[in-house]
């Protein structure tokens, strides 16, 4: 059969040769071992944390090495395109501090190495479609949906491999002329892959080895399937625009989910057939949460809404947090060197591929907890103070108004933060707004019961001492003797130790006491210190409280 003749009749418009295409897109010059990576998201409008999490790999080995990060629309599948979802792309892992420095952008593409759109390449993946028709490793497969069916069914009846390869790979066998007829009769076709593998299926055939960065030596057994490379619309599929892109664009490492570790073989026998060195690849684990009984699952996007980005931006985690917590999953030497390099920059940990974890990486919001309120406590009131408010403008303007008066916010924020064992309340925007209620008059409202010790009638009683005495320029020392003054005077005991000796002696301690007062003031039992709180209300604030508190 005379390939170049079937090539030129399948693909008459095409008129770029692979070597312009070459030329066009040369190798980078960048330093030597510098890495190019890139995220290739389809355009659906849902970004999550996985996608997050395989873009930190990305942009760490990129930006650590002085290589190129760059973000490629993905939307080969045009069913699943949603009107502005590159913005949502770009602009959810810019909030995560991930930024791009080509590719697809907000106002059109930035680089040499575009159309970064996979719906724009068409001609770019013809072109090589045509080239491996020309040297017979491709061919034009006309089987119908129904002869596919039958095929199957007569595969399963004979117990082999399932699939279109070797005889059952029928269009393989179509003369020139008998193309041409089906061609001018309109039929549609696709365009595979002739493979050269041998359908084994089993430990006995031929294996490929490929050194995954995260995963070691791989082994399995090479491929024998005639893929479809062009669909019927001659828009490629995955397998033929991964190796196609991330060659043309220079990729030098390709993270991706382990989803596509099984079509791995697909990717080694295209790249070999296009005479390209393949990119090292590097495939991520599978974010997984223990579920209620305690058992690993994979995240999934209907029963948890964590794995969606958005759930951290509505939450109000700041970006930080969320960071660093992804490093402690991503590597597993993060967190001994974050001990030893407690106020570094996360940037200058040195990020391996070595170090990720390949069996499945827990996620535990819990522990995301825990960090947000250690690095948020590195924080500054200040920077806390504007990240909370530009949250409450995006997700609650009812909370704005809490941000009127910037000194008193900041001081509230910095409550208890200053000590040599620091309170580390806060933990992300919905809960530290939640946390720091009690401190604005329409937030304020009594969630705890008072001591069960306090009888009904000593409340009032305790409350009007205390108002009676208030002096708001006392310091901490002056302010704790009157209390403990109307303790004593009211049958309760000066120390909680002379309660506990004596209990029959008194109604409760000095503790009881002093709760009373902070639920009139706080609505909450527990709370950081009083006297420290009282400064920040102001003394009017103050004494509006226990007058106003009823039971
Ligand atoms: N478009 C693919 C996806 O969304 C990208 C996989 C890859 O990075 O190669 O899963």
């Amino acid at each position: 059969m005379d390939y170049n003749k079937l090539a030129d009749l399948l693909f008459p418009q095409i008129d770029k040769t692979p070597q312009e295409y070459e030329a066009m897109y040369p190798p980078r010059e960048l330093p030597e071992g510098a890495k190019v990576t890139r995220l290739g998201p389809s355009p659906t409008g849902f970004i999550h944390l996985g996608n997050l999490y395989g873009a930190f790999v990305d942009e760490r080995l990129a930006h650590q090495s002085g290589g190129v990060f760059y973000l490629r629309i993905e939307d080969t599948d045009d069913k699943r395109y949603v009107e502005g979802a590159v913005d949502i792309i770009i602009n959810s892992l810019r909030f995560f501090g991930i930024d791009f420095d080509e590719g697809a952008g907000l106002d059109g593409d930035t680089g040499a190495y575009g159309d970064y759109t996979q719906s724009r390449r068409g001609p770019i993946y013809q072109c090589f479609a045509k080239k491996l028709v020309a040297e017979g490793k491709a061919y034009p497969c006309f089987l119908t949906e129904e002869e596919i069916t039958e095929i199957r069914a007569e595969q399963e009846a004979n117990k082999v491999n399932p699939g279109i390869y070797g005889r059952y790979a029928k269009s393989r066998q179509l003369s020139l002329e008998e193309i041409e007829e089906k061609l001018k009769a309109g039929m549609p076709y696709v365009v595979r892959l002739r493979s050269d593998g041998e359908p084994s299926g089993d430990e006995t055939g031929r294996r490929i080895r490929v050194n995954d960065a995260i995963r070691g030596i791989l082994e399995m057994p090479e491929n024998f399937q005639d893929v479809v490379i062009l669909k019927a619309t001659g828009i490629p599929t995955y397998h033929f625009a991964h190796v196609i892109d991330d060659h043309l664009m220079r990729t030098t490492h390709v993270v991706r989910g382990a989803e596509w570790l099984s079509s791995l073989p697909v990717h080694v026998e295209l790249f070999e057939k296009l005479g390209w060195q393949p990119p090292v690849y590097c495939h991520t684990a599978q974010l997984m949460k223990l579920d209620e009984e305690g058992n690993k699952r994979k995240l999934s996007k209907r029963k948890d809404p964590e794995l969606s980005l958005d759930y951290y931006r509505k939450q109000g985690y700041h970006p930080a947090a969320v960071r660093e917590y992804l490093l402690t999953i991503l590597n597993s030497n993060f967190e001994e060197w974050r001990m030893d390099h407690p106020e570094s920059p996360t940037e200058e940990f040195p990020f391996t591929t070595e170090k990720m974890s390949n069996s499945g990486a827990l996620f535990d919001l819990n522990k995301l907890n825990d960090i947000s309120k250690d690095v948020l406590l590195k924080i500054p009131a200040g920077e806390i103070y504007d990240f909370l408010r530009a949250w409450a403008q995006e997700f609650h303007p009812e909370y704005l108004h809490l941000f009127e008066d910037r000194a008193y916010m900041e001081q509230i924020l910095d409550l208890g933060r200053k000590d040599s064992k620091p309170r580390k309340d806060l933990i992300y925007a919905e809960q530290i707004i939640k946390f720091i209620g009690y401190f604005f008059d329409d937030l304020f409202h009594i969630e705890d019961e008072m001591p069960a010790e306090v009888p009904a009638e000593d409340i009032p009683k305790i409350l009007q001492a205390y108002l009676a005495g208030y002096d708001h320029g006392d310091d901490q020392g002056q302010w704790f003797d009157k209390i403990r003054d109307i303790a004593v005077q009211l049958g309760y005991a000066a120390k909680p130790k002379d309660f506990k000796k004596h209990p029959e002696e008194y109604k409760g301690h000095v503790g009881h006491v002093s709760t009373v007062i902070r639920i009139a003031l706080m609505g909450r039992a527990q709370s950081p210190d009083v006297w420290t709180i009282q400064q920040i209300l102001g003394e009017e604030r103050t004494r509006k409280r226990i007058e106003n508190y009823k039971g």
